[in-house]
């Protein structure tokens, strides 16, 4: 080996910079990172995931772009993986390649009409109204009075805050200026969340419950016999010693016993209902949505499940979102666990599937590597537990034996693949650009939303 480190880091979300700052800390090695991109833009779901309206959340990019600033650490943005620079090449350059892509497609309901027009993935709703590239084209029919968000978790109700925010709260966000415009002109004045278990089992976080009490243009409908505990769930909250779900079965049954002050648009927040199927007009756009009605079971692992009755309602809805997870996509020749949509891998290290052993030099983190859980802090202790695997296994020299370890990767190979790569000083002009853009309008930024704004505002 040579006398340093190299590591390539594709992707540059919260993850990647998480792994970057926890190998170029140690001291043990002298660590060379570069991380790549298919974006010319860093941070993932940082820039294209967080709600618009949580820019505190953000904040972390801070740290991020102080780590940047270390001369052993180069980010090549706009470069693809398996595009632009493929597996083969990596391994000539590098000893380690890890893998921290993310997840960036989504899961089905798997019913009958889910693909009618007017239905979505929430995961394409969320990138379209943060400005991502290749998202910015999508069409949401905002037309619509109904919506329907299937799901519980944090991004449906990120979805949901976003469908009722007022104008005046949409022009404080750094959404992108044509969801500010669609979203201001929307006639959209009912919408459904809707969870298959009950609020006990509902996988949103409290503060994003209170949040939704402070709408400027919406009021909160919950019915109070939908937030009333069954006596299994009533068990768990008082077993489990979480206050916080108490808080939160408490927060929902408040909601439920005020009446709503007349604002401009209704969220219901449903539970013990699942959609069983999407019926469409004449046009092929949805219109119906037949929901069943559940009651709560034990599973035989204990485990709190939904158990339709027969009992059917029809929900009139010309916009549905699904947001029933992110799903991570498998990556040109890489394990992939299909069903579990990760790379096949141990604590990080990703492994043959004929064997089950670590293939030398190949590692991943983040949400390819456990599944879309948890918060961004979720990934620094994740990053620490594959990192350390890499430095373990470079104090033993387990490392790829690249070809070519001390060669200048970005003048001999990226140049001439990618002549358009992006660097991060790049990313530091669009980040002021975006920034005094924003100044002038009183917002955080204003984003740059397509690859040729972000090239020609850099002269490529
Ligand atoms: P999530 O938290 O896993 O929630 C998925 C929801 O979909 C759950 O309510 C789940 O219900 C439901 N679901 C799954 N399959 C379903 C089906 N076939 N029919 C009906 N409902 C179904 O996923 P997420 O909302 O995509 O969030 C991903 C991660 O990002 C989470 O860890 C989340 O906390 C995090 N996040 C955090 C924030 C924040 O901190 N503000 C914002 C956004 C996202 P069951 O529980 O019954 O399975």
């Amino acid at each position: 080996m040579s006398q340093s480190l190299r590591v390539a880091i594709i992707g540059a979300g919260p993850s990647a910079f998480y792994a970057a700052e926890q190998l170029l800390r140690q001291e043990s090695i002298d660590v060379r990172v570069d991380m790549f991109d298919r974006l010319p833009t860093p941070y993932g779901l940082v820039r294209a995931g967080v709600a618009p309206d949580h820019q505190k959340i953000k904040n972390v990019t801070k740290a991020f772009a102080q780590m940047a600033t270390n001369p052993r650490f180069r980010f090549f943005g706009f470069v693809e993986y398996g595009k632009d620079i493929t597996l083969d090449e990596l391994k000539q350059h590098y000893h380690q390649v890890l893998f921290a892509t993310g997840a960036q497609s989504d899961k089905r309901m798997g019913i009958p009409g889910e693909d009618l027009g007017g239905s979505h993935p929430a995961t394409a709703f969320v990138a379209w109204y943060n400005g991502h590239p290749d998202y910015r084209d999508y069409q949401f029919d905002l037309t619509q009075e109904r919506v329907a968000i299937v799901g519980v978790g944090n991004v449906a109700i990120d979805v949901a805050r976003i469908l009722c925010l007022s104008p005046h709260e949409l022009r404080m966000t750094d959404m992108a200026d044509y969801a500010i415009e669609a979203l201001s002109k929307s006639r959209v004045r009912e919408v459904y969340l809707l969870g298959r278990r009950g609020p006990a089992q509902a996988a949103f976080t409290n503060p994003e419950i209170k949040e939704l009490g402070e709408l400027e243009d919406a009021d909160v409908v919950i019915r109070p016999d939908e937030v009333a505990l069954d006596a299994v769930s009533k068990a768990m909250v008082e077993g489990s010693g979480d206050r916080s779900l108490a808080k939160k079965v408490e927060l929902l049954q408040a909601h439920a016993s005020h009446a709503p002050a007349g604002r401009l648009r209704k969220l219901f927040l449903r539970f013990l209902v699942s959609p069983v199927e999407l019926v469409g007009d004449s046009a092929g756009n949805v219109a119906t949505m037949r929901l069943v009605k559940n009651e709560l079971a034990q599973d035989d692992a204990g485990s709190i499940v939904a158990r339709a009755t027969d009992q059917f309602e029809d929900l009139p809805v010309g916009l549905v979102f699904r947001s029933v997870g992110y799903r991570g996509s498998p990556l040109p020749g890489i394990p992939f666990h299909d069903r579990w949509g990760v790379i096949l891998n141990e604590k990080g290290r990703i492994t043959d599937p004929e064997t089950n052993r670590a293939i030398i030099g190949e590692y991943t983190t983040g949400w390819i590597k456990r599944g879309p859980s948890g918060v961004i802090g979720t990934n620094k202790p994740d990053a620490h537990e594959t990192v350390a695997c890499m430095l373990e296994d470079a104090a033993e020299a387990c490392t790829l034996q690249p070809e070519f370890p001390d060669s200048d990767i970005e003048a001999d190979l990226i140049r001439k693949k990618q002549p358009r790569y992006v660097t991060f000083q790049d990313w530091l002009k669009l980040d002021e650009i975006e920034v005094s853009r924003g100044l002038a309008a009183g917002r955080p930024r204003v984003k740059l939303t397509s690859f040729d704004e972000m090239l020609s505002a850099l002269g490529k």
